[in-house]
């Protein structure tokens, strides 16, 4: 319940699904997260389907200020080329911004380059960089293990600050960069599975313990987590932390002001 006067805090889960088999049988949907906070609506890894999910929950990408890509892999990233056009009124208005890590725009760039003009800007993300759009900032404390380069967000908005924890093989200073009241894991696996640089359920307990935000939730989920019911996984890591974990669904709205009890 948000107050009368104070503006929507509201994180939409485009969609659940992470890694190869999930993205491309669409067990779960894919799209990424919408955010709208203080009146800033962002877009936060637009994977496969998000021109789709997002035009069907009536999210419009004419409101966008900006979209923030964690890397370049294509389950954060295959929808970027048409939500910049949303965002730009099919390119025939300049505005927004684009935030990425230079490897999505360098040699083999994600986003066309006659869209690049499009833009108000885009803006490189870097390791320990801080940036902001409209209402929101928000930071890039530390590059990710992943095999392409990888920022995971740090966003401060008036009331609330809340981490999304992107892509990684779990290491020492992941935990140390990341804070709030809230914390957006994205957790492939169920269980570790040591060559491929993804977190796994074990991981996101260690963070959540460490970390002790209000609540977690979980989401961008490899067969194996979807196999495992996401919701049950939640449910046990809420006994043993003590702490609110969630698993995210299709479609799911989360508002900022349920931090707030
Ligand atoms: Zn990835």
């Amino acid at each position: 319940m948000k107050g009368k006067s104070s503006p929507e805090n509201i994180i939409t889960f485009l969609g659940t699904g992470g890694a190869r088999f999930t993205i491309i049988s669409q067990v779960l949907a894919s799209g990424g997260l919408w955010l709208n906070l203080d009146g800033t609506e962002i877009l936060l890894d637009p994977g496969p389907g998000c021109i789709v999910q997002s035009t069907k929950r009536k999210l419009r990408g004419a409101k966008l200020s900006g979209i923030i890509l964690s890397h370049r892999h294509l389950d954060h990233s295959a929808d970027v080329n048409v939500m910049v056009e949303a965002m730009t009124q099919g390119g025939f208005k300049r505005r927004g911004w684009l935030f990425a890590p230079a490897d999505a725009l360098e040699s083999e760039p994600v986003i066309f380059s006659y869209l690049k003009d499009c833009l108000e800007g885009i803006e490189v993300l870097q390791e320990g960089k801080s940036y902001s759009i409209g209402n929101v900032s928000f930071t890039t404390p530390i590059r990710h293990i992943h095999p392409v380069e990888t920022y995971g967000m740090v966003f401060t908005t008036a009331e609330h600050t809340f981490s999304y924890i992107a892509d990684s093989r779990y290491f020492d200073g992941l935990c140390q960069s990341y804070g709030g009241e809230l914390l957006i894991i994205n957790v492939v696996f169920e269980k570790p599975r040591p060559p491929i640089d993804h977190l796994s359920v074990p991981d996101a307990k260690r963070i959540i313990t460490e970390l002790k935000p209000k609540a977690a939730i979980l989401t961008h989920f490899g067969m194996t987590m979807w196999r495992a019911k996401p919701w049950e996984i939640a449910e046990r890591l809420s006994e043993e932390t003590g702490i609110r974990v969630i698993a995210a669904r299709d479609g799911m709205r989360f508002d900022l002001s349920q931090l707030n009890v």
